[in-house]
């Protein structure tokens, strides 16, 4: 997919102020610093379109950015909101819940995880509630350039183990580096197999 423009629409503290659209929305979320905020730059070729946080766990909202006209890219809250009194995090995560339980133009949610660490408890019960509520997404292993590729292989054998523990099979999985800028074509490519795939009901 060849990303002609990509613009800030607005960001939002609950689904009630999120654009009110038929497009196709393209979620991105995972825990503080995973790489979220480099990853969206990398995908929309925009160096600062999503700010690359120097602070991590500061409270965040959700930003939708139009692409191409045609699709949103939503950049999520990450969780992990070590900065942040109790009673607001939870409004924020409510307000996550919503709109990733509500948002009937949601088309997949990409999950990022970062692939140097073993498969951490909230990843994983994120992605499990994210089945139970039938929820499409995919898995985004971020920073692999950090490993060398029998280790990155490893890591993801490791967390593919875990995860096959409970799930009949395996979600989708990219995996990407901001400094290499590998991964950004599969990621796209899947994002307009998705968009075609919904214009196109079987
Ligand atoms: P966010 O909090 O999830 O939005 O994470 P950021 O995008 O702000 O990235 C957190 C830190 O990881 C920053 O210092 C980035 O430069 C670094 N980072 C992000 N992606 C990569 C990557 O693919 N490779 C490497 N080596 N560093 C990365």
């Amino acid at each position: 997919m060849i990303i002609r423009s990509a613009s800030y629409i607005c960001s939002s503290t609950s689904l009630q102020q999120c654009p009110k659209s038929e497009k196709p929305e393209f979620g991105f979320i995972g825990r503080s610093n995973v790489g979220k905020s480099s990853l969206i730059n990398l995908l929309t070729g925009y160096s600062r379109l999503a700010k690359i946080s120097g602070n991590p766990g500061k409270t965040k909202t959700i930003n939708h950015f139009l692409i191409n006209g045609s699709w949103y890219l939503v950049d999520l809250p990450g969780y992990g909101f070590a900065k942040v009194p109790l009673s607001m995090r939870d409004k924020w995560i409510g307000a996550v819940e919503e709109y990733i339980l509500n948002k009937e133009t949601l088309a997949c949610l990409f999950v990022l995880l970062d692939s140097r660490h073993q498969p951490q408890k909230s990843d994983l019960l994120f992605m499990e509630f994210l089945g139970r509520n039938q929820i499409p997404f995919a898995r985004v292993f971020t920073k692999s350039d950090k490993l060398s590729s029998d280790k990155l292989e490893k890591s993801i054998h490791i967390y593919n183990k875990e995860m096959i523990k409970i799930w009949e099979s395996l979600p989708e999985t990219f995996v990407v580096s901001v400094v290499n800028k590998t991964g950004r074509e599969e990621v796209l490519g899947f994002i307009e197999e998705t968009i075609n795939k919904l214009s196109k009901p079987a």
